[in-house]
């Protein structure tokens, strides 16, 4: 073979490989579509998203458009799981990508949080709606931008279930009953992350996010080893507050038994307005969201895909 042939392999593989970049560049979730979402479900007009509520029942069109645009299928005949909540009825989104391995399609993960919130709080200068930007309308953005980038790539061998709780703030009540739901149907549930308050960034000198629980399974050691970086660490507090109870992680791991954790960047430091009029989409920060939307990927990617369940609780 002559010197040309080895310069025509060589051009085909520098061709390949620019095509594989740009295929994995025009796939980056971007600011602009965080942005969108965040300040649609942040508005007044959605009057703070209580459960029950006209304004929560716009979000949740919003959810189900986003699915269908998207192509992500509804797990359930519908788009909904409704639950009776007191004398309303709630409901939680659920869309769903089959995985793309025959035998690890049986398995699921679970990818959610809350896209409800506590409607009115306390009047600051003529302002009583509650528009939980930060909780937990940011931690939903995530999940549909995640949903919107599985359905593209389509790079999941286990089956994912993309899950927007209503009435977490009434006591966990949808994500109580999804898990019981699924529970009861034998689903398969390999791990179930739950991500709260996203929406600001902790100072530079942390590690970006933290999860709840961190000692009772191996995630956060896996979920790093998957990133190639610590993306994912321990705060003291979140053990002290027991955050792992407090959140729509733990009706998963009480029905379940398995790893089932909330990651958040909120650490008690960077965030003045928990349950506050002013949690506004102003008040985000849609760098950082963005930021770790794209590096939670091969996190995600990384428990999705694996052979084996690695990811074990540890008193396994
Ligand atoms: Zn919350």
């Amino acid at each position: 073979m002559n010197k040309f042939f080895y310069a025509l392999i060589f051009i085909i593989i520098l061709g390949c490989k620019s095509t594989i970049e740009k295929s994995v560049k025009t796939i980056e979730i971007t600011k602009d579509q965080v942005k969108s979402s965040l300040e649609y479900l942040a508005l007044d007009e959605l009057e703070g998203r209580s459960t029950g509520s006209k304004g929560i029942e716009k979000a949740a069109i919003y959810i189900e458009n986003l699915f269908k645009e998207n192509n992500i299928k509804p797990y359930f005949e519908t788009y909904r799981d409704s639950f009776n909540v007191k004398d309303v009825i709630g409901y939680n989104v659920v869309g769903f990508i089959e995985g793309n391995d025959s035998d690890l399609k049986n398995e699921f993960v679970i990818l959610g949080a809350h896209y409800d919130h506590i409607g009115r709080a306390k009047t600051v200068d003529g302002d009583s709606i509650a528009n939980g930007a930060n909780d937990d309308a940011s931690g939903t953005v995530a999940v549909l931008e995640w949903a919107k980038y599985f359905s593209k790539t389509k790079n999941n061998k286990r089956s994912i279930l993309f899950t927007l709780f209503s009435a977490e703030e009434m006591g966990l009540k949808g994500s109580g009953h999804l898990s019981e739901r699924l529970k009861n149907a034998n689903l398969d549930l390999y791990t179930m992350i739950n991500f709260e308050m996203i929406g600001v960034p902790r100072a530079e000198n942390e590690i970006m996010a933290y999860i709840s629980g961190h000692d009772l399974s191996n995630m956060a050691k896996k979920l790093n080893t998957y990133t190639n970086t610590e993306i994912v660490g321990f705060l003291p507090q979140a053990k002290s507050y027991e955050l792992f109870k407090r959140s729509d992680n733990f009706p998963f791991y009480n029905q379940f038994g398995i790893p089932a954790h909330a990651i958040s960047t909120f650490d008690f430091t960077n965030f003045d307005y928990y349950h506050h009029v002013d949690d506004e989409a102003d008040k985000m920060d849609f760098n950082h969201m963005t930021s770790f939307m794209n590096k939670m990927i091969p996190a995600l990617e990384g428990m999705i895909n694996t052979p084996e369940k690695e990811i074990k609780m540890n008193y396994e």
